[in-house]
């Protein structure tokens, strides 16, 4: 059946790296028996320049009839005086409450050929593929009660609260789950379990999901050693599990494990299989409209929205293996240059993945 994709091109360079995805996607359609259908829509200070709102309700509409979403970035400079409610960012709010989006993939991946771009030495992460799974909509973040208030002392003193039901932690472990069984079949779920009794309750519904997955290898560790971990011997781990804070700390150390963050994609996922798929860096303001923005971020997430939402992992692997080939032909967008290499442009780019997506 013919799958929706609905495309959100945003802000800064937004519409020109999603202009390459779509470029990629476009020949898959025609060349490589992909079916699907493609919209557009406004989101983010374009959607607020076009129609008054970051979210529009026709945005909105079009995204819940979707199978998937893929998005550029949103934000800039022009925007940051607008009243919180109508900034860019709350685009990217509403898009992912209205879709119920749990779930954040990130994966960090170092290809061999940028080992360079690290500050780690090469021999520690080249060839890194580490997939982090962070929860997304509970936890500290959302917990109630929460506040600043004027204790019995007459200080002030603010409070969080962090909470996880077992249906919580119970769905975003069945996803980490599913995605090690796409790939090297080992989660560590990275929890504080000495100290918290949200962890505990985490670590004990972990091994229960685990018992689902027998061909999963599911390892524990503290938050504390998982950081340590992670620039020690990063290589160690296949799938990560986290709650939402420890989750959004480790997620960007392993992005600048490797060095690139033009490179690094991400997905948004709900129980439904329903994704929302966007590079993790923002919209770049600073080199937006010179053709100098790199693409494969957004081409990468258009892989895993391949993966993930519409079936077809098979045209995943080959547009990272296309990736790959480009970047063995030594083709850099300027963010990842390096002495000996050729600069290309952000279409270039896009030009030589497509080229080599048909080499096979
Ligand atoms: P940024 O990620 O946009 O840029 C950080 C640096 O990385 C800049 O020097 C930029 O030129 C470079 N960079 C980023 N992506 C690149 C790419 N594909 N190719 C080459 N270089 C690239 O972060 P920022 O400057 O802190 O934020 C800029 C705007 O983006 C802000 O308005 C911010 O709110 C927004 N933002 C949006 C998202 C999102 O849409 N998901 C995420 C982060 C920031």
């Amino acid at each position: 059946m013919t799958k929706r994709v609905l495309v959100l091109p945003g802000d800064g360079i937004g519409p020109e790296i999603v202009d390459e995805a779509v470029k990629v996607l476009d020949v898959l359609v025609g060349e490589f028996d992909l079916d699907i259908e493609m919209d557009e829509g406004l989101i983010g200070g374009a959607a607020y320049d076009a129609a008054g709102h970051p979210f529009p309700e026709s945005t909105r509409e079009m995204a819940l009839e979707a199978d998937a979403i893929l998005l550029g970035a949103v934000g800039g400079p022009q925007y940051d005086n607008l009243e919180r409610p109508l900034r860019p960012e709350r685009g990217l709010l509403g898009i992912r409450s209205a879709l119920g989006l749990f779930a954040n993939l990130r994966p960090a991946i170092l290809y061999p050929q940028l080992a360079a771009a690290s500050t780690l030495k090469p021999e520690v992460v080249a060839g890194l593929d580490i997939l982090i799974v962070r929860e997304l909509t509970g936890s500290i973040y959302f917990g109630q009660p929460r506040g600043i208030q004027v204790n019995d002392q007459g200080e002030r003193e603010g409070f969080n609260t962090m909470r996880y039901s077992e249906s919580e932690i119970e769905r975003i472990g069945r996803v980490a789950f599913e995605a090690a069984m796409k790939r090297n079949k080992k989660v560590c779920s990275v929890d504080k379990a000495n100290v918290l009794e949200t962890s505990e309750l985490w670590r004990e519904v972990m091994e229960r999901v685990a018992k689902d997955y027998p061909e999963v290898e599911l390892s524990h560790m503290y938050v504390d050693n998982a950081a340590m971990q992670l620039v020690r011997a990063p290589k160690q781990f296949d799938v990560m599990v986290t709650e939402n804070m420890f989750g959004d700390i480790l997620s960007d150390e392993a992005s600048m494990l490797t060095g690139s963050i033009g490179m690094l994609p991400s997905a948004s996922l709900n129980g439904s299989n329903q994704g929302l798929y966007e590079p993790s860096h923002g919209s770049a303001p600073d080199i937006a409209g010179q053709g100098i923005a790199n693409p494969l971020a957004t081409i990468l997430s258009a892989a895993m929205m391949l993966r993930y939402s519409l079936g077809r992992a098979d045209l995943a692997e080959r547009i990272e293996r296309a990736v790959s080939a480009v970047l063995d032909q030594g083709l850099r967008t300027r963010d990842i240059m390096e002495p000996g290499m050729t600069e290309v442009s952000t279409s270039a780019m896009g030009d030589a993945i497509v080229a080599a997506l048909r080499a096979g």
